[in-house]
């Protein structure tokens, strides 16, 4: 063909492997959205077992889950993406206890870590004091989360899961209490009904016992960090912050 002359046939479809090549180019044309969530606030099971494995317990930074996510198109975090697993969420009848060791990893975050440099409160020793009983807590959970997952044969295939989960949940939401009016017009308020009325491990379940013995571990530790280092009216506060979200 004339290299002059316009092209009038519309060009063919890629297939095979140039089609690979092309999705695999508009995969990388796609922006890049840097969606970190706030520490404390998520952290996919996946994450939460790495960050188990991987951190040592020092004073210079917490123990944070980073799990991302860095494509604003895919629900799956940068981690499961790097190993093409599924990212899943600790199980849904842990939501409480999830939440709950979120909360703990928050507060501490706020009041320990989030100082300002040249006015410190707590010492390198008072971090990691809270970053070593942070990390029993976070290690306990893991583990209660797996021995729950294989008493209960939740890991199976994914529609068994689904079904077992989302029976067990409609049980949780018909006996939960209702929300408190109140609830619409405080934050603080809905946040803790909320916490109050997800699903949790109940004493009948393995993990209850260690769970709940690693929680009260961390939050005795962590008051008593707070304890040394506040006056008595910012003690109030804390303890009562922490109440608010966290069963003591
Ligand atoms: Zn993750
Ligand atoms: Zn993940």
């Amino acid at each position: 063909m004339d290299r002059f002359q316009p092209e009038t046939s519309t060009p063919s479809k890629p297939k095979g492997k140039a089609l690979t090549l092309v999705k695999k180019a508009n995969k990388e044309l796609r922006a890049k959205l840097e969606t970190y969530i706030p520490a404390g606030d998520y952290g996919c099971i996946h994450c939460l077992t790495t960050l188990v494995l991987n951190y040592v317990p020092s004073g210079d930074a917490p123990p944070v889950s980073h799990c991302g996510f860095s494509n604003p198109t895919s629900s799956i975090c940068d981690q499961c993406t790097d190993r093409k697993s599924v990212c899943d969420r600790p199980n849904a009848m842990l939501e409480r206890d999830f939440s709950e060791l979120m909360a703990c990893i928050s507060l501490a975050v706020e009041h320990v870590w989030d100082e300002d440099e040249g006015e410190l409160t707590f010492s390198a020793d008072d971090r990691l004091d809270i970053a070593k009983a942070l990390k029993a807590y976070i290690n306990e959970f893991v583990k209660s989360e797996r021995d729950y997952r294989t008493h209960y044969k939740l890991t199976g295939s994914k529609t068994a899961r689904k079904e077992l989960v989302y029976n067990a949940r409609k049980q949780v939401l018909a006996a939960r209490h209702p929300m408190p009016a109140r609830a619409y017009t405080d934050p603080e308020l809905r946040k803790a009904w909320e916490r109050l009325s997800l699903p949790a491990l109940e004493f009948c379940d393995p993990g209850y016992a260690h769970l709940t013995l690693a929680r009260r571990r961390y939050v005795t530790e962590f008051m008593a960090v707070i304890k040394r280092n506040y006056t008595k009216e910012s003690v109030k506060e804390t303890q009562e912050q922490l109440e608010n979200l966290v069963r003591v």
